[in-house]
């Protein structure tokens, strides 16, 4: 057996045992959940699915998995037939959702990161509440959190991020975050190892956004150091409530 395929086959088991211990430490998944995956088509969403599919028989717990995608009026980066082969190996049902984005516009307004991300996610918690889903599972790891705490610093004056669980008051279903302890560069290994494709996101609105400034002056000041960058993350998880008050 080569090396090459020891590290592979090693880094499926850090993406889920950093995954099992969000789910475990933030209460991200119970009994009897149906769990409603948001997947793009990217590498973390599909990442994402394989490894909520793969702590199944881990978690002994069970829960119901299905897939959304969001399809739009632009940006068709997603290799739909691909993703959906894909998930059903993993035993997890697909639907595609189309959005008018552009066109729900109102004149003169302009397409922006801000409105599109609105659209999509009221559209997935309109889609998870008719179909009796009660968490929603997002792909966003453990750069995506820490960007976004910096951006909030800085735009916003205020020491806030994306929690690994978030509870709606108005609607019956949850967020939930499970790769949230997972670094950037542990999703792209491990999807190289399983051959997942890393279809990288063409839309030509998101080119000039803030994050990919706050990606690249996170990457500076940490020197890219995994130690440094875990460091700051433990600092900011403790932002995040780890007890979950009902509905
Ligand atoms: S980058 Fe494109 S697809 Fe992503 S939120 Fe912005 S407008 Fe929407």
């Amino acid at each position: 057996m080569s090396n090459r395929f020891l590290r592979r086959a090693s880094v499926h088991d850090i993406v889920q045992k950093l995954s099992a211990k969000a789910v475990l430490e933030h209460g991200l998944i119970e009994e009897g959940d149906r769990i409603l995956i948001a997947v793009s088509g990217g590498k973390d969403s599909t990442v994402l699915a394989w490894v909520l599919s793969a702590l199944r028989p881990v978690l002994k717990r069970r829960y119901e998995l299905a897939a959304v995608h969001i399809s739009s009026d632009f940006c068709a980066c997603c290799k739909q037939s691909v993703l959906k082969d894909r998930l059903a190996q993993w035993d997890i049902p697909f639907t595609d959702l189309f959005v008018p984005i552009i066109g729900r516009l109102k004149e003169g307004r302009s397409m922006n990161c801000y409105w599109c991300s609105t659209q999509r996610r009221s559209e997935l918690l309109n889609f998870a509440v008719e179909n009796q889903y009660n968490k929603i599972a997002l792909g966003h790891h453990l750069d995506d959190i820490l960007e976004t705490f910096f951006m909030n610093l800085m735009a916003k004056g205020e020491f806030s991020t994306m929690p690994l669980f978030l509870a709606y008051r108005n609607y019956p279903v949850s967020l939930i975050r499970p790769l949230g302890f997972v670094e950037e560069a542990q999703i792209i290994a491990c999807a190289d190892a399983k051959g997942i494709l890393k279809a990288a996101c063409t839309c030509p609105y998101g080119l000039n956004s803030e994050r990919r400034r706050i990606r690249a002056r996170l990457a500076d000041f940490t020197d890219n150091s995994s130690a440094v960058k875990r460091r700051i993350f433990n600092a900011v998880e403790q932002l995040m409530p780890k007890i979950h008050p009902p509905l």
